[in-house]
């Protein structure tokens, strides 16, 4: 059996940049025949996350992650078509997911580790289940309830860094939907920034590239930050912790700043700012969404009611073909992405 598919093999890179290059795409085959409990899939869309920059690094600096090994296929979050299968609750046809997801254009799939996906509560959009009705989107929901301590009438600033990216825009939206008063995003072009503002309702917008981003705060935030959505660490936090409020909250959701350097996860703050934190009181606790999948379903279907009402505006910056993967991954590592960065692999 000869089938034209495609799968992806990566050569690790050491500490830095991670570049296309690192992967590389090979023809191969796979068997004709599916065993009891497999599927068949044809894939549909592939996920490219910044937690993948860890992966290509022997020791990922975390236990729930397991490194990419040199050649041999890469995984991550995928959504795709049952073709054929042998598995009980699966039909041909059947749209479904899994958080490792093998970057090829057809797999062979142990069934019982799919979930089957409903594409109505989405619209038909079925990417949105890599994204804001996905893992992105849990993270945000669940990072504001479990972390943030965002009140309804409470009058709370928020300030959500990486704001134009996959998590940092639906926080910001959700921040207000769950009684903010002000939302201030932080991101890396003009053209993310009015987005922000114009089309997903945040208060206003930096430009980090350009100008103080302190002094920007200062004039942006003028009673300081209460709940500071972290995605992205290093310098842009030093800016914001320096002007939270006593008691204010931090969600620490990520630090892609620090990504590419050999730090611990989480990084520490500096000492200047450690001060401020223990002074004011400022929680800065560990969130990782995976300890909240008990949590899921309900968020799930609260993403999909705000979606489909029109309350959480989606953006995702698409690339089509297997072929671009890496291009794809090194891309949104460089903030070329404007919402949640998806690889159309097929139709
Ligand atoms: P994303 O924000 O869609 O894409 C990454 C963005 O980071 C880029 O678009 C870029 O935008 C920004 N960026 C890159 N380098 C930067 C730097 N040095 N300084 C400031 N910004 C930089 O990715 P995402 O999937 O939504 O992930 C966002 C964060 O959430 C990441 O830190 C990720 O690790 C974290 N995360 C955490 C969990 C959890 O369970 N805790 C789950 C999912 C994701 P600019 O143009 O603005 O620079």
């Amino acid at each position: 059996l000869f089938i034209d598919w495609f799968d992806f093999k990566i050569i690790l890179g050491k500490n830095g940049v991670p570049v296309a290059e690192n992967f590389r795409m090979e023809q191969s085959t796979i068997a004709d025949t599916i065993q009891v409990g497999q599927v068949r899939v044809r894939t549909l869309y592939l996920s490219v996350d910044p937690y993948m920059r860890c992966r290509m690094n022997e020791d990922t600096g975390s236990d729930y992650l397991l490194p990419w090994q040199l050649s041999e296929v890469a995984d991550g979050g995928g959504i795709g078509v049952v073709e054929e299968s042998k598995q009980d609750n699966l039909a041909k046809g059947d749209f479904v997911t899994s958080f490792n997801w093998p970057w090829q254009t057809v797999a062979i799939l142990d069934g019982s580790l799919l979930q089957k996906l409903d594409p109505q509560l989405v619209s038909g959009r079925l990417s949105y289940y890599l994204g804001a009705a996905g893992i992105t989107g849990l993270t945000a929901l669940l990072g504001i309830k479990e972390k943030g301590h965002v009140a309804v009438g409470a009058n709370q600033t928020m300030v959500v860094s990486g704001a134009a990216g996959a998590c940092g825009s639906l926080a910001g939206q959700i921040g207000r939907l769950e009684g903010c008063s002000r939302v201030v995003g932080i991101a890396g072009t003009d053209e993310k920034c009015s987005i922000l503002v114009q089309e997903m309702g945040f208060d206003a917008a930096i430009n980090y590239k350009k100008g103080n981003v302190a002094k920007q705060l200062r004039e942006l935030c003028p009673g300081g930050v209460d709940v500071y959505f972290d995605n992205v660490g290093g310098d842009i936090s030093d800016a914001v912790i320096s002007q939270m409020n006593q008691n204010s909250h931090i969600i620490l959701c990520g630090q892609i700043s620090q990504y590419n350097k050999d730090v611990p996860y989480p990084p520490p703050l500096p000492p200047d700012m450690e001060k401020i934190q223990k002074e004011r009181n400022i929680t800065r606790e560990r969130f990782l969404v995976l300890n909240y999948m008990d949590k899921q379903e309900t968020s799930v279907l609260q993403l999909c009611q705000w979606i489909q009402e029109g309350k959480l505006k989606v953006r995702e910056t698409v690339v089509e073909g297997l072929a671009n993967i890496g291009a794809a991954f090194q891309s949104m590592m460089n903030g070329g992405n404007i919402g949640k960065q998806i690889v159309s692999v097929s139709k």
